[in-house]
């Protein structure tokens, strides 16, 4: 095991020991990790912005590779046909986001303020949850269901 806590890394800062520890910043850094770790033998951990990951006190006896690369490129950029953009898998999901809005980019905005890495949001399906709106039960009580102000019992008085 290393010194290098895993509860360093996550959101919820809980989280032992990384048998290896690895930080890759490019591409190439990250399919070299992946590649020694599987002629190893070892089980991987791959660590983006860490805020959907609950961690063992006792940490992970395998290899850990934190996902740091950053930057995007825009292929192509028309009125018509679009953005066309390839992004590192550790660059702020959210900062894409902002940029995306701020360039009048339509498509993402409504995934904003979701924390983590972009190469995170394709594994995790990441939604929008803040616009989720509640729909009613069916087997509500009248004026019981979600979206009622105030709660009132069905039976009567
Ligand atoms: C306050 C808060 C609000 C949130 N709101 C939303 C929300 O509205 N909608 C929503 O969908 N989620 C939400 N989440 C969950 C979280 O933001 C997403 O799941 C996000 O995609 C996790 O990204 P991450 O980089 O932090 O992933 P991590 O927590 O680092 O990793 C999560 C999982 O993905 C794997 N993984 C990460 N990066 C890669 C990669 N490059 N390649 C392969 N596997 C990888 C990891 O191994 C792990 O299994 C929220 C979380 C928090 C803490």
């Amino acid at each position: 095991m290393t010194s290098t806590l895993l509860s360093a890394l996550t959101t919820a800062a809980v989280g032992g020991p990384a048998g290896k520890y690895i930080e890759a910043s490019t591409e190439a850094e990250i399919i070299d990790a992946v590649r020694t770790a599987d002629a190893a033998r070892e089980q991987v951990l791959i660590i983006g912005g860490g805020s959907n990951l609950l961690i063992s006190d006792d940490g992970f006896p395998g290899t850990v590779i934190r996902i740091a690369s950053e930057g995007f490129t825009v292929n192509a950029e028309d009125s018509c046909g679009g953005v066309a953009l390839v992004v590192q898998a550790g660059h702020n999901w959210d900062a894409l986001v902002e940029h995306a809005v701020l360039h009048a980019w339509s498509g993402i905005e409504a995934l904003s303020g979701i924390p983590g890495a972009t190469g995170a949001t394709p594994v995790q399906n990441v939604g929008p949850t803040a616009l989720t709106s509640p729909r009613p039960s069916r087997r509500s009580a009248p004026g019981t269901g979600p979206g009622t102000r105030s709660r009132r019992s069905p039976i009567p008085s």
